[in-house]
């Protein structure tokens, strides 16, 4: 399987860091791993117009309608969209999103057409508790609640445990893989069709020193990036171009 590096600029850069960006990493990228680019909605069509697979950091579970201030993932999708990333921990953290709030979410933007990466992962106060897998398992079982998902071969995991996010703390590649292994079966039990094939993300400090030893995992396929996708050359090195 490709690997996968997804950057999520948050709300960072504005339009002309954003274009300067794109302009420096297409110069460079030679597609050796997939890249896409989550940015803030007011840049993506800057983003799909660079040719970079572009994406979104949260959507409304509605189409179109009497919701102010949201964005609609069918519109997303029209306007040249790949991806949402969805149940991002700064979104449950700050916004109040929950694992079973989010599933209305996921089966839209899925239904539209949208590759959905759903993010799962615990606190430092949940792994010291020994909750890590169990509370795992009840995100990917509430986000995910639906058997009859639509088009969940365009389901993404990202697993970043929110003690490793813009800390410098990464979680080390035994401690990744260990979730990994986990997510990969409970996916599989949950999605016999495809489950082994879903691609499982890890995100939480991934940067170019660190990035090869936790790909080589096995049930690692990609990474979701925050503070080393900021950069071109760091997020090239990401995607195998040193
Ligand atoms: P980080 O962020 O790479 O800066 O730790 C990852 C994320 O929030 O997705």
């Amino acid at each position: 399987m490709k690997k996968l590096m997804v950057g999520n600029w948050k709300m960072n850069k504005n339009g002309k860091e954003a274009q300067q960006f794109t302009e420096e990493f297409n110069s460079k990228f030679t597609d050796k791993r997939d890249a896409w680019i989550a940015s803030q909605a007011l840049f993506v069509k800057l983003i799909i117009n660079s040719g970079i697979k572009a994406g979104i950091q949260n959507c409304s579970e509605h189409v179109n309608g009497a919701y102010t201030g949201e964005v609609s993932p069918r519109s997303f999708k029209e306007m040249g969209g790949h991806f949402v990333i969805l149940g991002h921990s700064e979104r449950r953290q700050y916004f109040g999103e929950t694992s079973k709030g989010l599933n209305a979410k996921i089966r839209t933007a899925l239904a539209e057409g949208l590759e959905v990466i759903y993010c799962v992962g615990e606190t430092l106060a949940e792994r010291e508790a020994g909750q890590t897998l169990s509370l795992i398992e009840d995100q990917l079982h509430q986000g995910l609640n639906d058997q009859s998902l639509a088009n969940a071969t365009n389901l993404i995991v990202a697993y970043e445990p929110v003690w490793a996010i813009g800390t410098g703390k990464t979680a080390s590649p035994a401690q990744a893989q260990e979730v990994h292994a986990h997510i990969r079966n409970v996916l599989k039990a949950k999605f016999p069709a495809f489950g082994d094939k879903t691609r499982i993300l890890y995100g939480g400090s991934v940067n170019p020193a660190n990035v090869e030893e936790l790909l080589a995992q096995k049930d690692i396929d990609g990474g979701l990036v925050g503070g080393a996708s900021l950069k071109p050359a760091d997020f090239l090195a990401l995607c195998g171009d040193r």
